[in-house]
Parts: structure tokens; C-alpha cells; sequence
């Protein structure tokens, strides 16, 4: 343990970490290294991160004494960089440019248990069987299958001895017990069975295991790993100094290799906010930030997983890891490498990943049991017939060595994560964000969805259609209500005010403001002739609550308009009577006009149709809100709700009818997303709030990733239970088997692996596509 505050943080990304159990053995064995300070392993990622100080070579030296490789290498925060292959040669230390690195090579291939050494193993096996057969010297057929098993089990033996030097059981240890239980009773060819088949399926499951990580790895290969940037912001740091350089040459890059002699290509993490960055036609986005010249068509499709394309002009938002498809764009970086929305993204599956959902706690618990009565029961096997029953100790040492060959509930202990690992990478494809295990649980159980109006079913964007004055002048109203709107961060304040500006409408300071939300604004003028009247800015009811009057021939009017779905905001003005009354009154009002998405009537059809019902939660006029609900499909309209109401209206629908999914844009509707049982935000690219306190985010506008998300969940929630149905129920079954002695050794090697094989595959399945 070092305590030096000069710590370097790396990330390793391994392949063929194939057991939960040995992860552990491998964080524990890092963390034993001195001048290491902290090690983290996410089993379901691969992914490694060591606090340290010491040489990453030690580091990658351990890994693969553990059977592992290091695929890539990178500090914390840059969570991307390209892959390496050509570098890996690098980083093993194996030089191929003569014999003796050769032979080197092969003998670490062998010791890591890969293809290699399963092919060599099998090719000796079949040979000496065949010698056998054709009845050859015995001796000449003991030494093949001795190749065979050696081939086969080089890499086992490493890591078995290891854990056994440490007392350590895993399925390594029992391996080795097996093989020299078999040897023992002079089992040769069942031994060599044995060697073969384990480094046949450890190849096989370390392949179907890295294949499941390879969705989420997909992601954090998306961007790219240098910019061209035109103007730093600030003069470039020189101190910049990358250890890794040595055994990692992806910052070659930074060479001088663009056509003009201002602009320099400069790995991510060099850029800083404020940078000009060019990024031409067909090249990908490195960098979060805002155009500042050029026009474009951009596919986002790796964020946000919409596939049709988005313009792009001066001032658009663009994101790091979507491409640049046909126009030049000048871009002005707005966040740095490791704060891009594509890094959160990934930060956010990665915590997603380590956060166990409470099915997956219980199978951990469960093995940690498990393993200790087998080894017991074993124990039993070896004793009890022998010494109390006086039967030959042979035969019963065999079944409890096949018995300790299965102990190890591996197949089990993955049987989840692996599942888990494959759906939320699916998701992140997608553009949907996941953000633990517990949310696609409850995701599959959800009865009823409950829709946001604003922004959610329609598009946000609203469009003054009318503004109507009574007794006053229109350019009065509509000052007021800039002035106060100018204050407030609701759509439909923003909206007006963009309304006003582009009409040169003047404001004046307000004074005594209030924001009274779900209802509207309120204050007063300074500037004007009358300082002490009040203007009321909102929906009727709440004007009316306020001691507006309104006569029944507007609200008539008001009505016709509400009709066909137009929002209206009221305008109502207070002053202050000689006889010290007041009197309100409504003074105009302006009509907005919002979209509706093309998509959402098709979408909550689809929703529908998969047995869930849909409901519409908004503060807007019942009127208004039928109308939209009508023109979607959604029967139960809830209008008129304060937000405080929206919280307690979920509260009963998930007490009569189960779980309840809220979605919302997740900026205005955040409490209503933490009340329900899964908050679903949706468009959050570049909101990071809203990224951060949504359960499932959905980084594009697309309601039709709600079925999708509904289908992938209840796929991933079959495919767990049948995992671990699967890995139980094959258990419980060699266990019978052995107990009337009906198993080989062999036949319990290639159940044990063959079960994390088949829970592995099956997981894949979630990988296929979801329409
Ligand atoms: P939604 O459920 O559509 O998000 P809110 O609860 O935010 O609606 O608001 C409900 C209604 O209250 C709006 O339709 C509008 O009439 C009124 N309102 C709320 N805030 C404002 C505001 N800042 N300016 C004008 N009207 C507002
Ligand atoms: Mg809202």
C-alpha cells in the first residue's frame, strides 16, 4: 500500500476474464503489488482500474497470470481511444522476430489457455487414441496423452497452483484435484478428456463472454481519438507528458499532417473548452460543442440511435461520436474529452454495471454457500462409505472428485451479468440509457405509462398563434408579460420571449416576482405609469383564484380555442381602486400552438398493444389536453394537475394498478420521474441533469425506443430466469446423476462448462435485433 499522493489512475480493458470468482482473485493479487494503492474490476466490462504508481508492466504482468490480456490501456476520464491490436505485442513484451520470441509467444499462448493450446490438446488426444487403437507401445500412448493434458491444462495448472499456494478454491483448484485424482487411478484418457474439453470451452466462453462486453465496448470506440483544431483557446500545455506513451504509440497522431500550417491534430484530451476544431466531410465528431461556421448533415445515430439525419448550422449542438456526413463545420468545444456526453454515457452503463439488481445479490449469496457444502459433501463421498461401509475407496474417491468438478457455481454467478451486460449495451446502441439492472426489472413489470404532454408528446417547441388584447394596447400586454416571462424557465416562457424580442419589445425591472408553478407568474412593473398594479401571467384558473374576472362570452371563446389543443395563457391585470379595492382584470391573452411528434400516435399504439395502458399527466386545460390525447390515442387524460398533484396521481395509479413508468422531458418534470417506479427522460443529449436523475434515458426524441425499451426488458427478464433455471436445474441433475455413479469425469467437465457456455449464448440473444 502506498499512501504517495502522486498516483497515476489507468484503466485496462481484459479479455478472457471468465469467472467472478477469479475477478476477484485478480483485483486482490493487484492490490498486493506495492506502490498500488486501489484496484476496481467490473466483471460484467472487463474493465480494470488500478491506482498506482508503480510500472504498468507489473501490472499487465499479473493480469495474465490470471489467464487474462489487457485489450486496451487508458488513463480515468478519457473513456475512449482507439484499439490497438498492433500494439498488443507491445504490451505482452514478446518479440516475434526470432526463434526463440516464437517459441516464447507460443508457450505464453498455451499458458493463457487460449485456442491455441485447446487445438494442440485435442489434436494429441485423437493421436493417441489412435495409437491406442492400433495398439502401439503403451508407454508411447501414456506419453501423448501426458502431451495432451499438458497442452491442455498449462494454462490451468498456472492458475490453479496459485490460488492453492493461497488456499484459495476455485474452479482452477478443483481442476487440478480432478486431473491428478484421474492420473491417480492411472485414467489416462480421461484425463486428457478432461484437459481438452476445459481449455475448449474456457476458449469458447472467453470469446462468447468478451462478445457480450462488445456492445458497451462498441460505444467507447466510437470517437475518435484526435481533432484538428484551428485556434486553442489558450496557449497549449507543453507539460503534457503521457506515460503510456511507450507502450502506446495512438499519440503519434499528433503530428503536423493537414494542410494548412494553422491547424494541428491534437489527441482529445489536449483540446480544451473554447477550441475551434475543423471537422470535414465523412470524418467523425471528436468533440461536444457548438457549430460555428459551416452547415452540415450529422448522423447521430451513435448517440441517440435515430438513424435520419440532423442539420447542423451555425449555433446547432454537436456531439463527440456522431458523423459529419456531407458539409465542412467549424466547432467551438464546448466540454472537455472526459465530460462528453458519449463519456457519460459510458461512465453511466459502467456504475449501471457494477450496481448489482437484487436478483443477482441473491444468487451471490446463495454461492457463497454453495461452494462450501459441496466441498463438504465431497469430503462425505471420500469417508463415510469407506471407513463406515467398508467399500473400496476407488471407486467413491472418483465421485467425489466428478462432484468437486461442478462445484463451482460459475454458470450460476454469470448467469445474470452476462444477460445485463448484453441488454443495457443493446440499449446504449439504441440510444437508450439504462442505468442499473433493478430498472429493467422493473421496467418489465411496468402496467401503466404515464406521459408527460409537453415536450413529450409533442415537440416542445411551441408557436404563438394569437395574442389578443382587450381595452388595452397589445404592445402593453405583451411588455408585461416579457418582462415577467423574461424570469421564468418554463416552455412557454421561453417561447413568448422569443416572441417579443424578434418583435423589439421593450421590459421594464419587476418587482415583487413570483413563480407559481403548474400555474404561472406574477409581479409588478416598475417602470410604468401604475408601479403598484399586480400583472398576472398564466392559465385562467389560476387568474381567477387571483380575483381576475372573466366573462362567461370569453371563456366561451377561450373554449372554441382550447378545442383544437391550443394552450392558452391569460393575462391579468390588478389595480389598486381610490376606494382601496382592487379589481382584476383580464387584459388579453396569447394562444400557443405546439406540434404534435408524427411518431406518437404509431408508438403508443405499439405500447398498447403490449398490454400496457397509457395515461397523460399536464397541468395544461382539460380541453387542450383531450384534444392532443384524442389526436394520439391516449384514453386517460389528466388535466388541469398541479405538479404537486402529478406526484400523488402516480402515487394512486401505481397503488390501483402496479408499477408505473413516468416519462418527461426530465428538466421540469424531475419529481414526477423520482416518484414513479421507473423515471424514463427523454431527449437528454447534452442535459446532464437530466441524463443524471433519470432511472432509463432516452438520449434521443423517439418515442418509438419505448416499445423497444418495453420488449428489450421483458426479453432480458425471460432470458435471466431461464439462465438461472438452466444453471441450477443442469447442476441439480449431474449432482443426481453422480450420486448413482452415472457420470464420468469428463461428462462433469463438459456439463459444468457447457452450462456457462449455454447461459452465455443464450444471453447473446439479446444482442439480436428488437423491431
Ligand atoms: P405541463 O404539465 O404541460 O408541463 P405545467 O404544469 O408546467 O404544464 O403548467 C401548467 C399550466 O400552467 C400551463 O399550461 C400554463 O397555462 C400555466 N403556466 C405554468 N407556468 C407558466 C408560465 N411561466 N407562464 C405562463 N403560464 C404558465
Ligand atoms: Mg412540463
Amino acid at each position: 500500500m502506498s499512501t504517495d499522493t502522486t498516483l497515476t489512475s489507468n484503466v485496462f480493458y481484459l479479455q478472457g476474464l471468465d469467472c467472478p470468482d477469479c475477478s476477484k482473485n485478480l483485483k486482490n493479487d493487484i492490490e498486493q503489488l506495492p506502490q498500488v494503492q486501489k484496484a476496481e474490476l467490473i466483471f460484467s466490462l472487463g474493465k480494470l482500474t488500478v491506482h498506482h504508481n508503480t510500472e504498468v508492466k507489473n501490472i499487465v504482468k499479473v493480469v495474465e497470470q490470471h489467464g487474462c490480456q489487457v485489450e486496451q490501456i487508458s488513463y480515468t476520464g478519457a473513456n475512449y481511444f482507439a484499439r490497438q491490436d498492433s500494439e498488443q505485442e507491445k504490451i505482452t513484451d514478446t518479440d516475434v522476430s526470432n526463434v526463440v520470441g516464437n517459441i516464447k509467444k507460443f508457450l505464453n499462448q498455451l499458458r493463457q489457455g487460449d485456442l491455441v493450446s485447446a487445438i494442440f490438446s485435442g489434436t494429441l488426444l485423437l493421436l493417441a487414441v489412435l495409437l491406442q487403437l492400433l495398439a502401439f507401445p503403451y508407454i508411447l500412448v501414456i506419453i501423448v496423452y501426458l502431451l495432451s493434458i499438458l497442452t491442455g491444462g498449462w494454462a490451468t495448472f498456472h492458475q490453479g497452483l496459485r490460488s492453492l499456494l493461497k488456499l484459495k478454491f476455485n474452479i482452477s483448484v478443483l481442476m487440478i484435484i480432478a486431473l491428478i485424482g484421474a492420473l491417480s487411478l492411472g485414467e489416462w484418457q480421461e484425463g486428457a478428456m478432461i484437459a481438452f474439453l476445459f481449455s475448449l470451452s474456457n476458449t469458447l466462453e472467453n470469446y462468447s463472454m468478451d462478445k457480450t462486453r462488445q456492445s458497451i465496448k462498441n460505444l467507447m470506440s466510437l470517437v475518435p481519438t484526435v481533432a484538428t483544431v484551428k485556434k486553442k483557446a489558450s496557449a497549449p500545455e507543453d507539460s503534457y507528458n503521457n506515460p503510456l506513451d511507450n507502450l502506446n504509440s495512438r499519440h503519434t497522431a499528433e503530428k503536423n499532417t493537414t494542410c494548412s500550417a494553422t491547424e494541428k491534430v491534437l489527441p482529445v484530451e489536449k483540446v480544451s473548452v473554447g477550441d475551434i476544431i475543423i471537422v470535414r466531410p465523412g470524418e467523425g465528431i471528436s468533440m461536444d460543442g457548438q457549430v460555428v461556421q459551416g452547415s452540415s448533415w450529422v448522423n447521430e445515430a451513435p448517440i441517440t440511435g435515430e438513424s435520419a439525419l440532423k442539420e447542423k448550422k451555425t449555433g446547432s449542438t454537436v456531439y463527440a461520436g456522431s458523423v459529419n456526413e456531407n458539409g465542412y463545420l467549424e466547432i467551438s468545444v464546448t466540454k472537455l474529452a472526459r465530460d462528453n456526453t458519449i463519456s457519460k454515457i459510458i461512465k453511466l452503463v459502467e456504475e449501471a454495471l457494477a450496481n448489482k439488481p437484487p436478483l443477482q445479490k441473491f444468487i451471490d449469496r446463495f454461492a457463497a454457500y454453495y461452494t462450501p457444502a459441496v466441498l463438504v459433501l465431497a469430503l462425505g463421498l471420500i469417508t463415510i462409505p469407506t471407513l463406515w461401509g467398508g467399500q473400496e475407496f476407488a471407486p467413491w474417491l472418483y465421485r467425489a472428485l466428478v462432484l468437486l468438478l461442478i462445484a463451482c457455481p460459475c454458470a450460476l454467478i454469470i448467469s445474470t451479468p452476462v444477460a445485463l451486460v448484453t441488454a443495457m449495451g443493446h440499449g446504449a446502441k439504441e440510444g437508450v440509457l439504462i442505468k442499473g439492472g433493478l430498472y429493467l426489472e422493473q421496467m418489465s413489470e411496468v402496467k401503466t405509462m404515464a406521459f408527460d404532454k409537453t415536450g413529450t408528446l409533442t415537440k416542445g417547441q411551441l408557436q404563438i398563434s394569437e395574442v389578443k388584447s382587450f381595452n388595452i394596447e397589445e404592445k402593453i400586454i405583451l411588455q408585461a408579460a416579457y418582462s415577467l416571462e423574461k424570469m421564468s424557465e418554463h416552455p412557454l416562457a421561453k417561447s413568448l420571449c422569443r416572441y417579443a424580442a424578434e418583435r423589439n419589445i421593450s421590459t421594464s425591472p419587476v418587482d415583487s416576482f413570483q413563480v407559481k408553478p403548474g400555474k404561472g407568474v406574477k409581479g409588478r412593473l416598475k417602470q410604468t405609469d401604475n408601479p403598484a398594479d399586480t400583472w398576472l401571467v398564466g392559465n385562467i384558473d389560476f387568474l381567477i383564484s387571483e380575483g381576475v374576472f372573466v366573462s362567461e362570452h370569453t371563456e366561451n371563446l377561450l373554449a372554441e380555442q382550447r378545442a383544437n389543443g391550443t394552450t392558452i395563457v391569460g393575462i391579468g391585470l390588478i389595480t389598486a381602486q381610490t376606494n382601496k379595492t382592487q379589481k382584476g382584470d383580464l387584459v388579453g391573452y396569447i394562444s400557443f400552438r405546439d406540434k404534435i411528434r408524427s411518431e406518437a400516435a404509431s408508438a403508443l399504439q405499439k405500447i398498447r398493444k403490449l398490454g400496457i395502458s397509457t395515461v397523460m399527466l399536464t397541468g395544461d386545460n382539460q380541453q387542450t389536453a383531450n384534444k392532443i390525447g384524442q389526436t394520439v390515442g391516449i384514453r386517460q387524460i389528466l388535466g388541469q394537475l398541479l405538479p404537486a398533484e402529478k406526484l400523488t396521481t402516480i402515487k394512486e395509479l401505481e397503488e390501483k394498478s402496479g408499477r408505473v413508468a413516468m416519462i418527461g422531458d426530465g428538466i421540469n418534470d424531475a419529481p414526477a420521474l423520482a416518484k414513479a417506479s421507473v423515471g424514463i427522460a427523454m431527449g437528454v443529449a447534452g442535459t446532464d441533469a437530466a441524463l443524471e436523475t433519470a432511472d432509463i434515458a432516452l438520449l434521443g426524441d423517439d418515442l418509438t425506443k419505448l416499445p423497444f425499451l418495453i420488449t428489450l426488458s421483458r426479453k432480458t427478464l425471460r432470458i435471466i430466469k431461464q439462465n438461472v433455471v438452466l444453471a441450477l436445474g443442469l447442476k441439480l441433475l449431474t449432482v443426481a446423476l453422480i450420486s448413482f455413479g452415472w457420470l464420468t469425469l469428463w461428462m462433469a467437465v463438459l456439463a459444468d462448462m457447457g452450462t456457462s457456455l449455454l447461459v452465455t449464448l443464450n444471453a447473446l440473444r439479446l444482442q439480436h435485433k428488437i423491431s
